[in-house]
């Protein structure tokens, strides 16, 4: 089964995929690994993504869905994969579609944007060790500290206003390709619920539908 997995940042994108990739025994490619895959094995387009990331510039559309062509030809897609980070526009699911990459089902993670802001800024990471703690939903023992000594920080990343960022241009650019592949008739909506378990229960369940 071809799947792609969409979803706002923070829906929990990432751990559906895995739930998936144990289920069906089928591995998750994510772009960001792709690339750096493609780059490390010289691979004709990891040579063209290089070319550009050098100048510092953005790997243009046609040169990842080159990546992901070259990834998804490998022999452990023979019986299906997981797309998860693309594609992120209208354009790069034209590109798939044009590229004669039959998508079987598409699975939406939706989780409103208020909780997704909720959960990544009570995010806190580790200095030291880099193990990660939640404000509410995994509290370290004492206020501020890990359990190895080092001190809790936020990243970045976590932050309110970029969260929001992120979430505004998910909205504008990403969130058009539910109607793309509902379109499609291969759309299955799953609501992400506070217990993860829960959230893939029903991701199992879209996919037998
Ligand atoms: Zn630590």
């Amino acid at each position: 089964m071809n799947l792609i997995l969409l979803g706002a940042p923070g829906a929990g994108k990432g751990t559906q995929a895995e739930v998936i990739c144990e289920h069906l025994h089928i591995p998750a490619v994510s772009t960001g690994n792709m690339i750096r895959e493609a780059l490390k094995n010289g691979t004709e387009m990891g040579l063209r993504a290089k070319s550009f990331m050098e100048e510092g510039k953005l790997v243009p559309d046609e040169v990842v869905i080159g990546i992901i062509k070259e990834r998804l030809q490998q022999d452990d897609c023979k019986n299906g994969f997981i797309l998860d980070g693309f594609p992120r526009t209208i354009p790069q699911a034209e590109a798939l579609d044009n590229m004669g990459i039959v998508i079987d089902k598409v699975i939406d993670i939706e989780v409103p944007d208020e909780k997704i802001v909720e959960r990544m800024s009570g995010r806190r990471v580790c200095e030291a060790c880099g193990a990660s703690y939640h404000l509410l939903y995994k509290k370290p023992e004492k206020e501020g500290v890990c359990k190895c000594g080092g001190t809790l920080v936020q990243r970045k990343d976590d932050h309110p206003d970029t969260v929001k960022e992120r979430l505004k241009v998910y909205h504008e650019q990403t969130e058009p390709l539910k109607a793309y592949y509902e379109k499609q008739g291969k759309l299955s909506i799953v609501t992400g619920q506070e217990d993860v378990a829960d959230t893939s229960r029903l991701t199992l369940e879209a996919l037998k539908a």
